[in-house]
This record gives structure tokens, sequence and C-alpha cells, in this order.
């Protein structure tokens, strides 16, 4: 059993290296950070080098909700979401969920079974973007990380009701996002008893992911856990 899935690994693992292998030589795939042509990844190892991981502890904890922070706000991760919110790169967003889940699989919570969500962008602003970013790397994480461990995607659990500011653009940022967000009320009553994992991508004041906690507790659902690939400011 344990050599059938370490099988399956391997030919899955020559598999995707045979797959980039081709994609680099048709389409000169290159680092989407540096440009350097010496990668069969979205980020060559220099750049994936420059990721810099914060410990595996909860940095902060909100009314009691542990908030995790997978890497500083440093250029490469600030290019990477650049890139993925203003640019329509994609191809980011697994690089993102990469970071996510390498930090992902050194933290004590990881087998426990979560429910995976976001908060997202108000429709206006996706429809403007063609595409909810925070959905792309929720999507791909949930997809990581089930591989090895049991979570449950779900795009629609957090529905943005307003459009708001830009958060780096307001000076009273608890303001900005207040109200600014819901539950869906179709999942309320399956959630009581299951553990929600809430991911974003950058916390600065900690506004929005507090507004978000604030809007779970509200309705009764208080198991969460806050994962975020960036903190800025450290
Ligand atoms: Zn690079």
């Amino acid at each position: 059993m344990v050599l059938d899935k370490f099988n399956k690994d391997n030919i899955k693992s020559y598999f995707e290296r045979f797959y980039h292998f081709f994609l680099n030589l048709i389409y000169n795939q290159k680092c989407v950070i540096c440009s350097c042509a010496k990668t069969d990844d979205i980020l060559c190892k220099n750049c994936l080098k420059d990721v810099d991981y914060l410990s595996s502890f909860a940095q902060r904890v909100y009314k009691n909700i542990p908030i995790f922070c997978a890497a500083s706000y440093n250029k490469t991760v600030k290019k990477l979401i650049q890139l993925l919110k203003f640019s329509h790169k994609k191809i980011c967003a697994k690089a993102l969920a990469k970071v996510l889940f390498e930090y992902y699989q050194k933290l004590d919570i990881k087998n426990e079974s979560y429910i995976v969500t976001f908060p997202p962008s108000y429709f206006t602003k996706s429809a403007q973007r063609g595409y909810k970013h925070m959905f792309l790397i929720a999507k791909e994480f949930s997809k990581l990380a089930n591989l090895e461990y049991n979570l449950e995607f779900k795009g629609d659990l957090i529905i943005k009701t307003k459009p708001t500011k830009p958060q780096y653009k307001v000076r009273n940022r608890h303001k900005n996002i207040k109200d600014s967000f819901k539950i869906n009320k179709k999942y309320i009553n399956e959630l009581t008893d299951k553990k929600i994992l809430i991911i974003d991508d950058i916390t600065t004041s900690g506004a929005t992911i507090e507004e978000i906690i604030n809007c779970f507790l509200d309705d009764g659902i208080k198991n969460l856990t806050c994962l975020i690939i960036a903190k800025a400011g450290c």
C-alpha cells in the first residue's frame, strides 16, 4: 500500500517534470518574478529562496481565534500578489498557494478537517478583473492540501455585501471594512460543528480578518482558524 503510493507519487512527479520540460521548450517558460529561463516551475530556485517564511506559531490571536501568517510581505511575495491582482497573471495564484501549503505543512493544526474559504472582492471588482484572485489561491491551496489532508473548499461561504475602498488607501481601515461581509445563510446550520479555515492574501492592520471573524462569531460559528499569505510591516 505504502509502496503503491510511493510509486504513484513518483510517477506523478516524473510526469509533472516531463510536462514542465515540454512547456518550457514550447513556451520558453520563465520565472514570473525575475524572468530568468532557468526554471521548470512558476518561480526559479533563487526567487523561491527569497520567500521569507514566518514561525509556525499563530502571529496573532483575535477573540481566541489564531491568525497564522505564512511569510513576510517582501519584494517577491508582493510582486506575486500584484501580478495576480493587477496584471492578470493567474498563474501566480499557484505560486502563492504553494507558499501557503509549504507553511501549512509545518503547522500543528494541519491534521484537522477544515472547510476552506476566503473573503471575496465585491462582484463589480471581480467582474472588472475577470476573476476572484482569492478564489484562485484558496481553491489551488485546497487542491494541494487535499492530497495529504482533509479539506473541503467552499467558495461562496463569505459574501461581500458592499464595495469598499482598497484598505491601503484609507486611514480608518476598520471603519472602511465594517459591515461589508456576511456569511452565506444557506450554510449556517451545517457549519456550527465544523472547523473553518479562512484564507486571505495580506494582513496589515488586521481589520479585514477581524471583520470576517466577527461575522462568523455573530452567526454562532466559533471554530475558526485564519491563514494569511503575507504579513505586512514585519
Ligand atoms: Zn526568479
